[in-house]
């Protein structure tokens, strides 16, 4: 069990100790932390992705009472232990298949250490995208930084060029960190993509760009809209079983659970 080194909490505020919680699971002992914080208005407890617990105590109030309040909570911290499993990380994923989908093509992803700066390097059509780091240990949430960067480009690429090619009209596309959704389209004729279809095959980035240009003609998800999307991509049925089950683990990808109790 990992104990979380950059926790919200390790701000100038805030002071750790950690100790160890002999009681709720089994004959292990799980260490927690606790933190005084001058932000906190009430005791706090919250389970990061690696299993961290932290106490967080507001000013005024006693270990005493954060410990009763941690044993108060057994129940609660027995089932998000029990239900979280360690979730696949973006670094893991980017190291098995280093490359992101650009413009209808995998293009690879190198990392370069010894960098003066952290950067993403791309350029339209280009042959790769070059990660430069200072060390080449950089941390996840640094990537997923500089992948919705590189998303914020390359998806508007993507889409303006799928609406040119089928005659759609976007009024604005806007790429963002949704948590459970690759795309949607609003009324007003805004598409929204996911920066995770970086992370997908190229034809499932592009069955979600025009799953949403195929909204701006049709708001729902009638027959006609079905069948509109599938005169634009004949692989649209399968494409949308792909994401929903396969993708749902690249939807986890570079995202921060926090479960808290207070
Ligand atoms: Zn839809």
């Amino acid at each position: 069990m990992a104990l979380n080194r950059d926790s919200e909490l390790a701000g100038t505020d805030a002071t750790a100790r950690v100790f160890l919680l002999r009681m709720y699971d089994g004959d292990r002992e799980l260490p927690y932390r606790v933190c005084r914080s001058a932000r906190a208005r009430s005791i706090r407890i919250s389970i990061d992705r690696d299993y961290a617990i932290t106490l967080t105590l507001p000013r005024g109030a006693s270990e005493r009472q954060g410990v009763d309040f941690l044993e108060s909570k057994a129940a609660w911290l027995r089932r998000h232990l029990s239900r979280q499993r360690p979730r696949p990380g973006l670094l893991d994923f980017l190291r098995r298949d280093p490359a992101v989908s650009l413009e209808g093509r995998r293009v690879p992803l190198e990392v370069r250490g010894n960098a003066s700066r952290t950067a993403l390097r791309f350029s339209r059509g280009g042959e790769k995208v070059v990660l430069e780091a200072v060390s080449s240990d950089v941390g996840e949430a640094e990537t997923v930084e500089l992948l919705r960067g590189l998303a914020a480009r390359a998806l508007v690429w993507r889409t303006e060029t799928m609406a040119e090619r089928h005659g759609f009209e976007v009024r604005r596309i806007s790429v963002r960190d949704q948590s459970s959704r690759w795309g949607s389209c609003s009324s007003g004729g805004t598409v929204s993509l996911n920066w995770r279809l970086l992370l997908v095959p190229p034809e499932g980035q592009d069955y979600v760009i025009l799953h949403e240009l195929a909204h701006l003609r049709h708001m729902n998800h009638s027959p006609r809209f079905w069948n509109e999307l599938c005169r634009l991509d004949p692989l649209a049925r399968e494409w949308d079983r792909w994401l929903t089950e396969t993708g749902e683990a690249v939807m986890a990808l570079g995202r921060k659970v926090k479960p808290s109790a207070s």
